[in-house]
Parts: structure tokens; C-alpha cells; sequence
């Protein structure tokens, strides 16, 4: 095996650019389409827009963008690490030591990768500490295509994990980092409300009318539409919720920063749960409030999404209105 320099694999990825068209079509064609979509949305729409809020977005995004610069050198610097480090295993049992660049590795490749991001996205929702990092994108109360760039500062810190196993198995690295990208594109266009539902399209692909349901903090509505490109996931993982009549989407959490700055947003959940672990009686306690759902509680004070949608379903199998909470869930 070849010995591992950093530098150069930085390099030889750099090197390799033109297999990663899709940033520079990215910055010359899409970027601005996007923001055109943007202002044409605000012009459309005003109602959809909180001024304020869309500033604290912009900061989120900003700071996201920062931490993606730094990060990204080592996250692909990993993939062509991970990728280097296990070809000669390839090689000895799988009888190949790259799966290259063919049209059909492309397909599996971005729905490898888009799985990977429904499970990443997933636990994001159901373990506290990394929702704490998943917590910005979710804080809007508004919901328009600006909340597509608000994103969590410490997110890029745990979601690569997810993606490890795809360079070990010979997918390229510049092949994956131009899926997570387009992955990424795509999901710019989730956060509208201007689009209506198109129900043959959605019974393979996400479309903003259905990912309003996923930014809606209704109890029918909590931990549902973790897809990225796909709603297949969804489907058939038990998480797929469609749009129910009769209940209008709640948008923002529960739970959430009084002040509006973007710092307030990225460190909120993490002092939250500094406080619950400070507080909580014994050391199984103090790990739920780290690693369990949002909202689990030692002493019932507040609820997880999966107890309070299994009282919602008893009220209503009951015969009863929707059960009144004045405590929240961290969600
Ligand atoms: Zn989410």
C-alpha cells in the first residue's frame, strides 16, 4: 500500500476538479438562479418572510459556510484515506480496486448517498446531542427557500460518519463529494410553500409540499420526512407522513432560543442539555439527556415525539380532544 500524505491527496483531489463540474456549474449558473428564486419568492410572497429572521438565517449560513470550508479538506481528505487504505483488501476479495466512473455507478452512488442522509438525518431527530447541532435549521418560525441555507454550525462535525463505508467499498471520493453536492442542491428547493403537490412525482421524490410536513412541530406531524432526494426512505423505514387535511403545518419547534442571534441557535440545545445533565439523579439519566430523543425526561416533565404521538392516537381513539401540554418537548 502506498503511503498516505494529506497534502497530496488534498492535491489529487484538487487535481481531479473537472470530474467535480458540478461546483462550478454550482457557482456559475445555479447560485444565481437561486437567489433569483429568492427575491422572486420574497416579491411573490412577503407574508412567507420575517425580515429579521431571514437575517439570522443568513448569519446561520454564513457561519455554516465557514465551518464547511475548514472541515470539507478533511472530510475528503478522509474519503481518499479510507479509499487508499482498503484497496488492496478490495482487490483480494472483491476482485476489483475501484468501481469508477461508469453512468450506472453514478445512479447507485447518489442513492447510496441519498440513504445515507436519510440515517444521518434521522438520528439528527432522535439523538439529543446531534439534534442540538440539527437544531438551527429547524428554529425558523417562517418557512420559505432561505431556510434551505440555515444550517446547523456542528453538523459537518458528525455527519461524514455516515458516509465512511462508501470509500472502503470503492466508491471514488470525487464521485461521492459530487453526490453529497447535488444532494445539497437539490434540497435548496424543498423549502417553499409556493409549490403545490405533485402526487405521482412524490411517491418517489421529495418536493417542498410534502418536507413542509418534516419543518412542522404538530405532534402528527414530529420526526417525520427525513428524505433528502428520495421519499422512498421514508416509506420504507416507517417515517413517511403524508399532509393531513385539516392540520395546518406549525412551523419552528417548541423549544427554542429566546434570542435571535446565530450563536444563540447553534449553542442553545447544548446548554440545555448541559443543564438537564447537571440536574439529572444518576449516570443512566445524565446519558438519556445526552444521547436519548429530544424531549426525554427523567421525571416526566417533558415528552418524547413518539409519547406524545401514542397519547394524541389514544385521545383520538378516545373520542377526545388533542391532549393540552403546558410543558414542552425539546422538539
Ligand atoms: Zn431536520
Amino acid at each position: 500500500m502506498a503511503s498516505f500524505n494529506p497534502i497530496s491527496a488534498w492535491l489529487e483531489m484538487k487535481s481531479q476538479l473537472p470530474v467535480l463540474q458540478v461546483q462550478d456549474i454550482g457557482l456559475k449558473y445555479l447560485y444565481p438562479v437561486l437567489i433569483a428564486l429568492v427575491v422572486l419568492e420574497y416579491v411573490q410572497a412577503k407574508h412567507l418572510y420575517n425580515l429579521k429572521e431571514t437575517w439570522a438565517s443568513f448569519a446561520i449560513a454564513a457561519g455554516a459556510t465557514v465551518m464547511r470550508v475548514i472541515t470539507q479538506v478533511f472530510e475528503i481528505t478522509l474519503y481518499f484515506f479510507l479509499f487508499q487504505l482498503a484497496e488492496p483488501l478490495r482487490e483480494q476479495y472483491l476482485g476489483y480496486s475501484t468501481l469508477g466512473f461508469a453512468w450506472y455507478i453514478w445512479i447507485i452512488c447518489a442513492i447510496a448517498d441519498d440513504h445515507n442522509f436519510y440515517w444521518h438525518h434521522r438520528f439528527s431527530h432522535n439523538i439529543r446531542l446531534l439534534w442540538a447541532a440539527h437544531l438551527p435549521h429547524h428554529s425558523a418560525k417562517t418557512f420559505n427557500l432561505t431556510v434551505s441555507v440555515r444550517n446547523g454550525w456542528f453538523v459537518t462535525l458528525y455527519k461524514p460518519l455516515f458516509w465512511l463505508w462508501m470509500p472502503l467499498v470503492g466508491f471514488e471520493p470525487i464521485m461521492i463529494a459530487t453526490c453529497l453536492i447535488v444532494n445539497s442542491f437539490y434540497q435548496f428547493f424543498l423549502h417553499s410553500q409556493l409549490v403545490p403537490s405533485l402526487p405521482l412525482y412524490e411517491k418517489l421524490f421529495n418536493t417542498p409540499f410534502v418536507h413542509v410536513v418534516h419543518h412542522s412541530s404538530n405532534v402528527e406531524y414530529l420526526d417525520r420526512n427525513h428524505g433528502g432526494i428520495l421519499t422512498i426512505w421514508d416509506r420504507l423505514y416507517g417515517t413517511w407522513q403524508a399532509p393531513i387535511k385539516g392540520v395546518d403545518a406549525k412551523f419552528g419547534i417548541t423549544h427554542y432560543p429566546e434570542h435571535g442571534n446565530a450563536l444563540a441557535h447553534n449553542i442553545f440545545e447544548f446548554q440545555e442539555i448541559w443543564k438537564d445533565v447537571k440536574k439529572a439523579p444518576g449516570l443512566k439519566n445524565k446519558f438519556m439527556y445526552i444521547f436519548g430523543p429530544p424531549g426525554w425526561s427523567h421525571d416526566g416533565s417533558s415528552m418524547t415525539s413518539k409519547q406524545l404521538q401514542k397519547e394524541l392516537a389514544q385521545a383520538k381513539a378516545a373520542g377526545m380532544g388533542a391532549p393540552k401540554h403546558d410543558y414542552v418537548r425539546a422538539n
